[in-house]
């Protein structure tokens, strides 16, 4: 398959790796938005959220809970994003699932995270949450 991330993982392309289990890989972020900033993959190859199994997925999460808590020991950072993209509308760029540790400093700048605070239509926002709801019947 033509996945960077799985040419990643089986070594074809080069990577600042920091951890690997037997359903993990993680890496260093080669356009990092912050010192620090790491990818971390399942190494079976899934799209998104919707194609990951749940034990895959939780592996993922694992992982990212131990590198969290790794990244704050190595460079004492102020905050921590964890950010997962799902298709091209949430603008995701490689096809391959994966999660990103941002470190983040007071004042940094960056507005990843940034969103302008708007009053939602409640009963919109209740209608949908009905609908959410059944979906999980
Ligand atoms: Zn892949």
């Amino acid at each position: 398959m033509d996945c960077i991330f799985c040419k990643i993982i089986n070594g074809e392309i080069p990577s600042e790796k920091v951890y690997e289990d037997d359903k993990v890989f993680a890496f260093m972020d080669i356009n990092p938005l912050n010192d620090g900033h790491v990818l971390i993959i399942p190494k079976s190859h899934a799209g998104t959220i919707h194609e990951i199994g749940e034990d895959d997925f939780l592996a993922v999460m694992s992982a990212t809970h131990k590198l969290a808590a790794a990244v704050r020991k190595a460079l004492n950072p102020d905050g921590i994003n964890l950010l997962q993209l799902n298709g091209k509308a949430a603008n995701q760029v490689v096809p391959h699932l994966h999660v990103h540790i941002v470190p983040r400093w007071s004042g940094d700048g960056l507005t990843v995270s940034q969103w302008e605070i708007v009053a939602g239509n409640m009963e919109k926002v209740k209608n949908v949450a009905e609908q959410i709801k059944n979906s999980l019947k």
